[in-house]
């Protein structure tokens, strides 16, 4: 095998560079569910841009009308101003998002990441409510901006503020003190006047937790949250960066719950082909934004406005996407049962289209990936210790695509855990 030429990466590109070390090539092309190096191998994606594919790479549906867009001389950049395709994209919002779903939000365009997103909905919280404190979860993660730094519970991350990260309470997620009622806690000390916790402007939640280890909210708790936040005039922020976009079957994460967050954030799959955008939502009654008072230069990335609204109009104009999510994540979960019963000290967890495995001896989720990756699979570890080999693939990903990352997978837990 011909080894990746390197040097300009290890010489020019910072130290902060991440995910070329756990994949060590140089990646050229993608299509679909896969990439392939300058080598000519290729990989199995169940990855997906951390969730920004979830159609796939260079979706041919989604390429040929952006091309048609380019060649056309659409705008390409357009700041917050009025356009045709931002238009059609709020149109296609309206009519296959929201209405459908008996949801009334207005949408706003914030900088194109998720963690530009999370700081929107943090700043007009705080802005609506006149409150500073923000209820967060224990393991959540909702981007590297101090905002949301401050609302996330990775100590390393958190290490690279350099600041105090303050304005944020801590409360623990569903299931983290294993058989205890976690929202008991939050419920005490939010009537006890006497807690020390101020009444907070919003709780930021994911329904479940992506990089904090594929931890799953059951339903029941989220009604139970949201019932909290609505009988307190706290605003419930339900952030989608990575749960949203039918990841988890629907198009919104929350939707199986049947609850209706006053604030979700959107962004990595929104744009449908892997360009930068991102969206807020939020009630109409709490957009009391003055113009301009959340601002960015990036905030009218319109050729993925070509590609969210197609994305919308193609996959979610009918209920198939979601079946069929939901189908394979079922055919993934069994599959990662059947191999915690033949190795001991492994567990599985998982909705949809992600799905973590999880290692009690978490150094051998990292030896898993690592194999993986030579035997041509993308999958990366998760949770606070990297525990859990998460399973991201793209939600168009074919039958014969999931057995073939399955039994790369499977091949690579007998390896790591030796005797196959
Ligand atoms: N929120 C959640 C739930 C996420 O998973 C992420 C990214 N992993 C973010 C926010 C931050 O998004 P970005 O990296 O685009 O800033």
């Amino acid at each position: 095998m011909t080894m990746a030429e390197t040097t300009v990466f290890e010489a020019l590109e910072s130290n902060v560079r991440g995910y070329c070390r756990s994949w060590p090539t140089v990646f050229d092309t993608a299509r679909g569910a896969w990439l392939t190096d300058e080598n000519g191998k290729d990989y199995l994606d169940f990855f997906a841009g951390a969730g920004s594919l979830n159609y796939g790479h260079n979706n041919p549906v989604l390429k040929q009308a952006l091309i048609d867009y380019l060649v056309g001389d659409g705008i390409t950049h357009g700041l917050d101003m009025s356009t045709v395709a931002k238009r059609r994209l709020l149109e296609t919002i309206r009519d296959v998002l929201l209405i459908p779903r008996g949801l009334d939000y207005k949408v706003q365009f914030p900088g194109p990441t998720g963690a530009n997103a999370v700081e929107a909905a943090l700043k007009l919280a705080r802005k609506v409510t006149g409150r500073t404190t923000i209820l967060n979860f224990t393991n959540a993660f909702h981007g590297m901006t101090l905002g949301a730094l401050s609302v996330t519970g990775n100590a390393a991350k958190r290490a690279g503020a350099g600041v105090p990260l303050v304005h944020a309470t801590p409360m623990p997620y569903d299931g983290y003190l294993e058989g205890m009622d976690e929202l008991s806690w939050m419920r005490r000390v939010l009537d006890d006047s006497s807690s020390g916790v101020d009444k907070p402007a919003a709780v930021i939640v994911e329904t479940v937790q992506g990089e904090g280890g594929v931890n799953v909210a059951r339903a029941e708790w989220l009604r139970a949250l949201a019932e909290m936040c609505s009988a307190r005039g706290i605003l419930l922020i339900v952030d989608d960066v990575q749960m949203g976009c039918g990841r988890t079957g629907p198009f919104f994460s929350f939707e199986t719950a049947g609850i209706t967050p006053d604030i979700v954030t959107l962004s990595k799959s929104i744009g449908g082909y892997g360009l930068p955008m991102a969206l807020v939502l939020m009630k109409p009654d709490l957009d009391q934004w003055s113009p301009g008072e959340h601002n960015g230069t990036f905030r009218g990335n319109n050729a993925a406005f070509i590609t969210a609204e197609l994305a919308l109009r193609h996959y979610w104009s009918d209920d198939r996407m979601e079946l069929a999510t939901l189908a394979k994540g079922e055919r993934i979960r069994r599959h990662l049962t059947l191999l915690t019963e033949d190795f001991h000290g492994l567990t599985t967890r998982g909705r949809g289209l992600v799905q973590g495995l999880v290692f009690d001896d978490a150094s051998q989720a990292a030896k898993v990936c690592r194999t993986a990756f030579e035997l041509g699979l993308l999958v990366e570890t998760s949770g606070s210790t990297d525990e859990v080999v998460k399973l991201l693939p793209p939600l168009t990903v074919t039958d014969a695509e999931i057995s073939h990352g399955l039994s790369i997978l499977t091949r690579s837990v007998e390896i790591v855990r030796g005797g196959h």
